[in-house]
């Protein structure tokens, strides 16, 4: 166990100092701060480097349903440009009447699917005692928003040699999901990838209120790599092309997008899950995004 904090930086405040030139900085006893390295973290997924000018999509179904599912999907997601791929085979539902995902099998499908295509893979992981079982399976970690404050899980993750990708808490201050990231940097894991999924808003029409702020906030603040989800963000797939280039036009360092070859045939998350076909046509616009704002994202084919 690494804790490189003294004992007066374990108050759990991160003092927000305002300069006088206005910018936000973060305590610089925390690892998470800026402060703690200038130049920014890539986080690096198998080779897949997230944090640099190229920007890095993760794509893939809300559930790992089956090996043939799996694989069409992946195929077409890296035709269109993407380089991670996301499904989850353990899954955090608000219902415990509703399909709670594969488990073994479903990381056996994703392992199976990145061995045929050269996807790296992204999956949740919601209990400490299956950190060493998915890890076994996935290029990175993700940290659902629900389990953003499960500690004993943050602390089994950051003493893992995954990369991690933590979801904001759908209620979470950034504070609060700084200091989660915190919990896994003081384990020794410092490949943390931040990602803004949406939180509680007033809206009742949609599902999540995606908040765009926290992504030049956040890059000001720590150097660890933002990405967005604008399909839990917004909850409805048709606004997930607008959010996507909106994420990447505000400084995101990529995104993770819920993709299907047939969205309505999801057996989770379909009101929000945007086509194949769909997804290749944002990756051009992303592209065009991209480019205005210095970055660039990987295009395997014209089409
Ligand atoms: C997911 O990405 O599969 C998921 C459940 O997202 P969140 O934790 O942001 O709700
Ligand atoms: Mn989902």
């Amino acid at each position: 166990m690494k804790i490189d904090l003294d004992q007066s930086s374990r108050t759990g405040e991160i003092v927000s100092a305002r300069p006088v030139d206005g910018s936000i900085r973060q305590a610089p006893r925390h690892l998470t701060s800026r402060e703690y390295r200038p130049a920014g973290t890539v986080v690096n997924i198998d080779g897949v480097k997230v944090g640099l000018t190229e920007l890095v999509v993760m794509a893939g179904p809300c559930s790992v349903e089956s090996a043939e599912q799996m694989l069409r999907i992946a195929h077409e997601v890296k035709a269109a440009g993407a380089t991670v791929l996301r499904g989850g085979a353990f899954k955090p539902r608000t219902s415990p009447y509703d399909f709670q995902g594969l488990g073994k099998a479903g990381l056996e499908h994703l392992r199976a699917a990145s061995r045929e295509t050269g996807l790296k893979v992204v999956t949740e992981v919601m209990d400490p005692r299956e950190v060493e079982l998915v890890a076994g399976y996935a290029d990175c970690l993700q940290i659902g928003s629900r389990n953003m404050q499960n500690y004993p899980l943050l602390n089994e993750v950051g003493m893992s040699s995954k990369p991690a990708l933590l979801k904001r808490g759908l209620a979470a201050s950034y504070k609060e999901f700084l200091l989660a990231a915190e919990y896994i940097m003081a384990q020794g894991n410092e490949q943390v990838i931040l990602c803004e999924r949406g939180i509680r808003g007033l809206s009742n029409e949609l599902r999540f209120t995606l908040d765009l702020n926290a992504v030049p906030y956040l890059k000001e603040r720590t150097h660890l790599p933002v990405i967005v989800d604008p399909s839990h963000g917004t909850g409805s797939a048709h606004l997930v092309p607008a959010m996507s280039l909106a994420a990447i036009a505000c400084g995101a360092d990529g995104i993770i997008v819920e993709a299907h070859y047939s969205p309505a045939d999801s057996i989770s998350d379909a009101a929000q899950t945007i086509s194949t076909a769909d997804f290749a046509d944002l990756m051009k616009d992303i592209a065009a995004v991209a480019e205005a704002v210095g970055r660039k994202v990987h295009l395997p084919m014209v089409r």
